[in-house]
């Protein structure tokens, strides 16, 4: 079943944030100043249950989503996430279940509890490779060596090919970006460069701290050629290149100079049980509340039918005229990444 929104774009891909927490405090995401101790984060006991999210998850595969990606915050500070893995991936409809995390809680026991619950693919984020900037970027002092020790956790695991997002911004790590290249080319891992983007409030986001895609594509392609490659399934967000001498592939997710909302076919499910049609949002639909009031399945499924029908969000298209309008955004670590 293809459930389309105004602009004609299906309901695909489900991202589920399972917890607004986490244990880094990365500068363009959750930065100390404003996610101090002080801060207060969800109640647990306004977290949708791994019951209810299965539930949604499920009406949402009768809807047409096939791909799901669990999210945060920090995933794998939400205990047993595994036991969430296993009710989701059974689910009829549903053929990929991934996870993004940075990769710090990755132990080879957890990658391969959430291989043997039906965990498909993983993406951990990785920004520099020299502890310096890298622990100046994630605001913990979380040492390089543990994160790729986590992603060599998750191959052996089988939850390959594993991709590593860096999201460059100027003056913090692009001068990390022919070192990352350098240490993943050959190496079967998938290096993705995600431009640095306005996600949120807190971050103080400023356009002339965006590396472009293009500029990153012709740093690399200065050191080791690189070409284009075929996207591996229409609307796929990271834009692919491969190096000329055959040691693997790079992706491109430029959402800033090269906008890709006509494509768009993800929504996303925080953790507290709102729905959200765009990244950008600055509001979302209570769905936790249905849930808990004993709603029938055929009355959420009416609900959220009819929120997708409805969307027209494209923030990334209109971004200039949305900033000038001052509009108010959800945090990244609270609807996920
Ligand atoms: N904590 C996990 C992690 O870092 O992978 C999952 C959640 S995180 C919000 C998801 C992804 O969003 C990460 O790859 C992160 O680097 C990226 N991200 C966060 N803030 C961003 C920003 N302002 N611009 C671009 N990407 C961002
Ligand atoms: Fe945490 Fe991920 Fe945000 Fe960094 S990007 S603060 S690891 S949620
Ligand atoms: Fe999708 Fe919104 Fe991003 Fe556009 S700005 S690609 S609609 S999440």
């Amino acid at each position: 079943m293809s459930t389309l929104d105004t602009l004609g774009r299906p309901l695909r891909d489900l991202r589920i944030s399972v917890t607004d927490r986490c244990n880094f405090r990365c500068s363009y995401c959750m930065p100390r100043e404003q996610f101090g101790a002080d801060h207060a984060f969800l109640p647990r006991a306004s977290l949708l249950d791994f019951d209810e999210i299965a539930r949604l998850a499920r009406l949402f595969a009768d809807l047409g989503v096939h791909k799901i990606r669990l999210t945060g915050g920090e995933p794998l500070v939400r205990r047993d996430l595994e036991r969430l893995v296993a009710k989701l991936a059974p689910l009829p409809g549903i053929g990929d279940i991934g996870l993004t995390t940075n990769g710090s809680l990755l132990t080879r026991e957890k990658a391969e509890r959430l291989h043997d619950a039906g965990l498909g693919r993983i993406t951990v984020s990785l920004d520099a490779l020299d502890d310096t900037t890298f622990q100046a970027i994630n605001g913990a002092g979380f040492p390089v060596e543990q994160v790729l020790a986590g992603i060599e956790h998750a191959a052996a695991a089988g939850l390959g090919p594993i991709k590593v997002n860096m999201v460059v911004r100027r003056g913090a790590n692009d001068r990390a970006i022919e070192a990352m290249a350098d240490h993943f080319r050959g190496s079967g891992r998938i290096l993705r460069f995600i431009e640095y983007m306005d996600v949120g409030n807190a971050n103080g986001w400023q356009r002339d701290e965006v590396v472009s895609a293009d500029e990153i594509l012709e740093r690399i392609d200065a050191r080791w050629p690189i070409e284009r490659a075929p996207p591996n399934y229409p609307g796929e967000v990271a834009r692919r290149w491969r190096y000329r001498d055959g040691a693997g592939e790079i992706g491109m997710i430029a959402s800033i100079t090269k906008p890709f909302c006509g494509d768009c076919t993800r929504a996303r499910l925080s953790a507290e049980g709102s729905l959200y049609t765009c990244l950008f949002a600055s509001r979302g639909v209570d769905l936790r509340g249905m849930l808990r009031e004993g709603a029938a399945d055929e009355t959420i499924a009416e609900r959220l039918a009819a929120v997708w029908h409805g969307r027209r969000d494209r923030y990334s298209e209109l971004r200039s005229e949305a900033a000038a309008a001052g509009r108010r955004k959800i945090e990244m670590s609270y609807i996920g990444g």
